[in-house]
C-alpha cells in the first residue's frame, strides 16, 4: 500500500485551558488514519499527560510556549511535545512510575507511566534550563 505522508506543527500558550484544544487538534489530525476509538482516546490522553508536563513543571504555571510537531507515514503517527521550561536534571528517575516532583500539587508521578502505556515508544531528550522534548510513536491498527 502507499505510504501517504503527512505533517502538522503548532505552537500555543501554556495554560491549562489550552489542553483540551490541544488534545482534541491532534486528535483530528490523526483521525485520518482511522483508528479505533481505544486508540484515538490513548493517543488524546497520552497528548495530554505531555502537555500537562510542560504547563505544571517545565513553565511552573508561569508563561511560556507549547510546540507540537506531529507525523504520519502509513500507518505510523509521531508526536512531539516541547517546551523550553526549566528541564529534567534525571530522565530515567523522572520517567519511574509514582515519581513525582511535585507532590504538594497532589501529582501522582504516572504521567510518564500513562504515555508508556498508552504509546508503544515514549522518547525524552531533556535538558536543565534549556527544555524538554517528548517524542511518542504509535502503530494504528494493530489491535
Ligand atoms: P502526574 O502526571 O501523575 O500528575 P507528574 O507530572 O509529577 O504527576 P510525570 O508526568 O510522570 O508525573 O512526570 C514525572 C516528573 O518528571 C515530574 O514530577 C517532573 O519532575 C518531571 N517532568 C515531566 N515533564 C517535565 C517537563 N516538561 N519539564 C520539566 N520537568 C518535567
Ligand atoms: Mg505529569
Amino acid at each position: 500500500m502507499e505510504q501517504l505522508k503527512n505533517e502538522m506543527k503548532m505552537e500555543f500558550q501554556a495554560s491549562s485551558s489550552n489542553e483540551g484544544f490541544a488534545r482534541v487538534a491532534v486528535g483530528a489530525f490523526v483521525a485520518g488514519l482511522n483508528p479505533t476509538v481505544d486508540e484515538l482516546a490513548d493517543i488524546k490522553t497520552a497528548v495530554s499527560e505531555a502537555v500537562t508536563n510542560c504547563i505544571i513543571h517545565g513553565y511552573e504555571q508561569k508563561e511560556g510556549s507549547i510546540w507540537i510537531e506531529c507525523g504520519i507515514e502509513g500507518n505510523r503517527v509521531e508526536i512531539s511535545v516541547v517546551d523550553t521550561g526549566k528541564g529534567i536534571r534525571d530522565i530515567r528517575q523522572a520517567r519511574e512510575p509514582l515519581f513525582t516532583t511535585k507532590p504538594e500539587l497532589e501529582r501522582s508521578g504516572m504521567g510518564f507511566a500513562f504515555m508508556e502505556a498508552f504509546m508503544d515508544e515514549v522518547e525524552v531528550v531533556s535538558e536543565p534550563w534549556k527544555g524538554t522534548c517528548v517524542t511518542m510513536r504509535k502503530t494504528i491498527g494493530e489491535g
